[in-house]
């Protein structure tokens, strides 16, 4: 059976070795010439870590994976530590330890994996047809590749998807921006095997160790989407949006290299049902966008991954029922997981806009207008009261 898999993203590569691991021939098409990750790093958490053992790469992510053995709040403004556990009985619990890694780390030891030489670089996928026999891959220089099936791991803007729904479904904004970059490891930062969040003021920012002396940092600034991105002003925006925190924050924003530094407006999608269409399927961040707040995007790419694989080994009633075994299998889990982490923003926004008189004046006044649209529409003249730089900007968060 031949298989094309779209893109070379962290789902595209582990479907391909999945697959390729129960005899399958996977050719893998990827749009760029050259890949570079988005964000500096990611933590693969135990059932991600999982999934690349079953892949035969236990060794490999260990050996690039940081040491993380603890886990801390602090309080963003005073410095004080609210709470501090060892994660070593969680670890024990479910018989394998995360690792955080750097991307580039990531993406380079599944392209070894694979074999560099086997992916179609600079394959942008812009069309799709399937016979009901085979199916008919077009790129946008014209060629075509052909195989049995068609697994669209082409990431958050999928093209796959879009053939399979009908539409392009737009993504939604998550009302916060993230910073982030790697930088090296300063027990004055915070400890070199503890994972540090410091919580304020509805942001927070976060220190994990990676491996090499290096600690993988970000930023969660609830901002409105469309802001200027200047590299330039970096500093100095972290500075203002952090003013007044405690010290190893200060320390951190002094020390960043901008350049290197990614700034991410946060988006996800709303859940949907329907992965399949024939002998196309989705996987990745192509069947489930979700905001990073859980840590799970890439670690539910890979279940796919491996779930995909046991799906299709036997395949006794075809290839259609195969391809909807596996959406079965993984829609209600990776639903949930997109749904998690809205649930939380909201409350969390609720939170904060209980300490707003205006907006508890205009949640007073919600309840006596039933009509969605007008709520809607006193909660954000609420938050542009209160937050007069946003000027008209739209305000996702909770509304
Ligand atoms: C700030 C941030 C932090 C995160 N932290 C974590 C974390 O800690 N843990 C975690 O598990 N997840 C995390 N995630 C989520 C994780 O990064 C994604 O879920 C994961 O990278 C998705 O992998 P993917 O292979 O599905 O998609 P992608 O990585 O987007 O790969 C898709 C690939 O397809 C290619 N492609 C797209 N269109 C086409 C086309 N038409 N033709 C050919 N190729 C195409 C793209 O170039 C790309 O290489 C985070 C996300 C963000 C934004």
């Amino acid at each position: 059976m031949k298989i094309i898999v779209i893109g070379a993203g962290i789902g595209g590569l582990c479907a391909g070795l999945a697959l390729r691991r129960i005899g399958y021939n996977v050719e893998i098409f990827e749009q760029v010439t050259e890949i570079r990750p988005a964000g500096a790093a990611i933590s693969i958490w135990s059932n991600g870590v999982k999934c690349l053992n079953y892949l035969g790469l236990g060794s490999k992510i260990s050996a690039i994976g940081g040491k993380m053995d603890s886990m801390a709040y602090v309080d963003g403004l005073s410095g004080d530590t609210l709470t501090a556990f060892s994660l070593q009985p969680l670890y024990d619990r479910v018989g394998q330890r995360p690792y955080p890694v750097s991307r580039a780390d990531l993406q380079s030891m599944l392209i070894d994996e694979f074999g560099r030489d086997l992916i179609h670089f600079g394959m942008k996928l812009t069309g799709i047809e399937d016979d009901g026999e085979q199916v008919t891959a077009t790129f946008a220089d014209g060629t075509t590749a052909n195989g049995d099936l068609l697994i669209g791991a082409d990431g958050a803007h999928s093209f796959a998807r879009s053939y399979i729904l009908g539409e392009q479904k737009p993504r939604r904004y998550a009302g916060y921006v993230n910073w982030n970059g790697l930088i090296e490891t300063d027990g004055n930062l915070s400890p070199p095997d503890r994972w540090t969040t410091f919580v304020a003021e509805g942001k927070r920012v976060s220190l994990m160790p990676v491996s090499n002396g290096r600690s993988y940092f970000f930023f969660d600034v609830p901002l409105p989407a469309g802001l200027p991105n200047e590299r330039g002003h970096y500093h100095a925006l972290l500075q203002g949006y952090f003013k007044g925190w405690a010290a190893p924050v200060q320390a951190l924003i002094a020390r960043l290299n901008t350049a290197t530094t990614n700034r991410v407006e946060i988006h996800d999608l709303d859940p949907f049902d329907h992965w399949t269409k024939g002998r196309v399927a989705l996987l990745g961040d192509a069947a489930h966008n979700t905001a990073p707040d859980l840590g799970q995007g890439g670690c539910m790419a890979m279940e796919d991954a491996v779930v995909l694989a046991h799906c299709l080994q036997s395949h006794s009633n075809g290839i259609e029922d195969a391809l909807l075994r596996y959406q079965t299998r993984r829609a209600p889990r990776t639903t949930d997981l997109v749904l998690r982490p809205q649930e939380k923003r909201r409350h969390a926004c609720d939170r904060y806009r209980g300490k707003c008189a205006l907006v508890r004046r205009a949640q007073k006044r919600d309840r006596r207008h039933d009509h969605a649209g007008h709520r809607l529409q006193y909660r954000r003249r609420a938050v542009r009261l209160e937050h007069p730089h946003l000027g008209n900007q739209s305000w996702h968060c909770g509304t």
